[in-house]
């Protein structure tokens, strides 16, 4: 069994956990998880986050604004994430970022709450939870401009964007997506990562990864992705699962 599992990208909040959140939460370190950041979207969900890592030792939380989530946000978000934030059990901002993919979305809107989100953190000091979707050159001349503290989260960009994210100091992270056959952009860019800028996440309930793919992901199947890592890196899943644990604490503060 694969120990040691830190998973840094979770949304245990999620009505698909409803039904058996605890049951499974509870179950998750006897499978060898040791640590779950619980990422927020919303202030509701942030809240939330707040909550499970309350409740649970080996959770931790993130709390901000989702760039899908940017409409309508009361005019002292900001100081209710500050707020949120001194729980000495939030250890991150996020997630937060850029996501053009769906159609409808206000550019200028999420640009705006990114930049104000990423001045929160450097103010507070909090590293960043980093979210991305077709939007790769507006986030790339806003991460030069901030040079935020933080991870990119279920990385997706080529290997040459992969290596400018780590030179600005970041890390990357992957889900489950790695694992699917058709992810050869993501093996590529895993391939030019050094092994301490790379952490390892499930997102869940989404991505999860092959044998799972489509099913409801929990942070157990973070296995399928060390091995994954692990096998582009030439090294024992337990050894991957090890660092990037390793690299989680660091980047995040935890002891
Ligand atoms: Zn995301
Ligand atoms: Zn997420």
């Amino acid at each position: 069994m694969i120990e040691n599992i830190f998973d840094t990208h979770a949304h245990y909040d999620d009505v698909r956990f409803n039904e058996d959140r605890d049951e499974l939460i509870r179950s998750l370190p006897n499978k060898g998880v040791s640590g779950v950041i619980n990422i927020g979207c919303t202030l509701p969900r942030s809240q939330k986050s707040v909550d499970l890592a309350n409740k649970y030792d080996f959770f931790y939380a993130a709390v901000g604004i989702h760039p899908s989530d940017v409409e309508g946000l009361p005019a002292d978000y900001i100081n209710r994430i500050k707020t949120m934030a001194q729980n000495e059990k939030v250890i991150a901002i996020g997630e937060i970022g850029l996501d053009y993919y769906y159609d409808g979305y206000d550019k200028e809107l999420q640009i705006k709450i990114f930049k104000e989100q990423l001045e929160l953190a450097r103010e507070i000091n909090l590293p960043v939870v980093i979210h991305s979707r077709e939007a790769t050159g507006d986030m790339m001349e806003i991460l030069r401009e901030y040079r935020p503290k933080g991870v990119m989260h279920c990385y997706s960009g080529s290997a040459q964007t992969a290596r400018e994210i780590i030179k600005l100091g970041m890390y990357i992270s992957f889900t489950g997506v790695i694992t699917f056959n058709n992810a050869r952009r993501a093996v590529e860019s895993c391939e030019v990562i050094p092994m301490d800028r790379l952490l390892l996440e499930t997102d869940a309930p989404y991505m999860a990864p092959t044998p799972f793919r489509g099913q409801r992901c929990d942070s157990s199947m973070i296995v399928e992705i060390a091995k994954k890592v692990g096998e582009i890196k030439g090294i024992p899943a337990q050894e991957v699962a090890d660092i990037c644990a390793e690299n989680a604490k660091l980047l995040f503060g935890i002891d």
